[in-house]
């Protein structure tokens, strides 16, 4: 079966829907049993989609869990309030006092931020890498070593790790490869499929695609899932049926949405690499982004947010060129239907094992589902403004 038609019926079974198109967003909190044989029942079954307690899920999060399955490839899914806490709580699942782990130095920013203060309170010693590592990872692992985190491509500076390279060492030492998924979801990149462990997702981002609900899903194979499902379980974490429902939803136009962004922003992305204020495209399909060649060959696509440098001007002509944008609106986050701008003036403070070397500004759009021409001629008229800064 294709991956478009798998998209559209993932996780659609009639004992979820009742028949309905899509499940019911159902919503609990206690489960009340008849008699003590079926309390017992849903007792012995929580862990198999059976009703037990608000906390473990509904039928709206059984079909969601089911649909993971069918398109990532995955053990088990679950869900938490954030795509933050997804990463940290799939991170605190496979190491604790004692242990060593390793980070990639390009590390969603409040990611890097947990790793450096709680993580750290928990007696859990982090080490960043250059992200561009590849199989010299192997050099940095200890007896203790229990995760490799890893991320591409990043959302800011967009390397693009060698995944496969990486996990092959993993395997070698059994450590946990830990994925943050977030910007291609498992429409773009095949991740269980390259050797990784345990995958994390901002639903917030592409799955919801809307900008109106936060949400975080941590997946794993075989080998981790009931160490994940006991951690997330223990945790207390959960997410409401109505967000469960909303990535649902948003599954199901995922391929389709992802589609258009790219084609959106290749365009916008080939028209910044013709301006004379640009100095690099950090776009994973073009050459100037590191780790481009990992990106050919281990990604079906590249989705909507990508980064790019001038080679002139400074923070005053990056503030006045953010004043005029008018469809690109400044905010975090991404992976909605709208386009968005974000300026960044220091990112050698955001690294800590490989120094960032460009020293020109640098811009990360997130390209929605505008008509890239216009886009282009939003950039275009603020590009005059920051012509008047150099
Ligand atoms: C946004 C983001 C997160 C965090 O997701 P939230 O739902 O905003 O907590 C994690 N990783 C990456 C790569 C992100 O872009």
């Amino acid at each position: 079966m294709s991956d478009e038609t798998k998209y559209i019926h993932a996780g659609r079974h009639k004992k979820w829907t009742k028949g309905i198109v899509n499940p019911p967003i159902f919503r609990a909190s206690t489960i009340i049993y008849d008699t003590v044989e079926e309390m017992d029942h849903a007792l012995k079954n929580m862990h198999k989609n059976t009703l037990f307690y608000g906390r473990k899920g509904t039928d709206t999060h059984f079909a969601l869990m089911e649909a993971m399955k069918e398109i990532e490839g995955c053990a088990g899914a679950w869900f938490y309030p954030s795509g933050l806490a997804a990463c940290t709580g799939a991170i605190m699942a496979f190491a604790g006092a004692g242990d060593h782990i390793l980070v990639t130095d390009s590390v969603y920013e409040p990611t890097k931020k947990f790793c450096k203060s709680n993580l750290k309170n928990m007696g859990v010693e982090v080490e960043f890498y250059d992200p561009m590592i590849g199989s010299d990872i192997e050099s940095l692992i200890r007896p203790n070593t229990k995760i490799i985190f890893t991320e591409a491509p990043s959302s800011v500076t967009m390397e693009v790790q060698d995944i496969p390279a990486i996990t092959k060492v993993a395997r070698k030492h059994d450590i946990v490869v830990i994925l943050d998924n977030t910007w291609a979801t498992p429409a773009l990149f095949d991740a269980y499929g390259h050797g990784v462990d345990v995958v994390v997702h901002a639903a917030t981002k592409y799955f919801i695609g809307h900008s109106d609900a936060m949400i975080g899903i941590a997946t794993a194979n075989d080998k981790c899932w009931a160490r994940l499902r006991d951690h997330n379980q223990q945790m207390g974490y959960c997410a409401s049926a109505d967000d469960v429902y909303m990535v649902l939803r948003g599954i199901r136009t995922l391929k389709l949405r992802l589609k258009q962004h790219e084609e959106n922003a290749l365009k916008v992305a080939s028209w910044l690499k013709r301006q004379d204020i640009v100095d690099k495209t950090l776009h994973p399909a073009f050459e100037d982004c590191l780790g481009h060649e990992n990106w050919k060959r281990d990604f079906s696509g590249s989705s909507g947010l990508f980064s790019f440098t001038f080679n002139c001007g400074g923070r005053q002509a990056v503030s006045a060129l953010l004043d005029h944008l008018k469809l690109f609106k400044m905010g975090f986050s991404w992976g909605g239907y709208e386009s968005l701008v974000m300026g960044l003036y220091d990112l050698k403070k955001s690294r800590d094992a490989k120094v960032w070397e460009e020293k020109n500004p640098l811009l990360r759009l997130h390209i929605g589902l505008e008509e890239p021409d216009d886009l282009i001629a939003d950039l275009a008229q603020a590009f005059e403004i920051y012509r008047q800064y150099i």
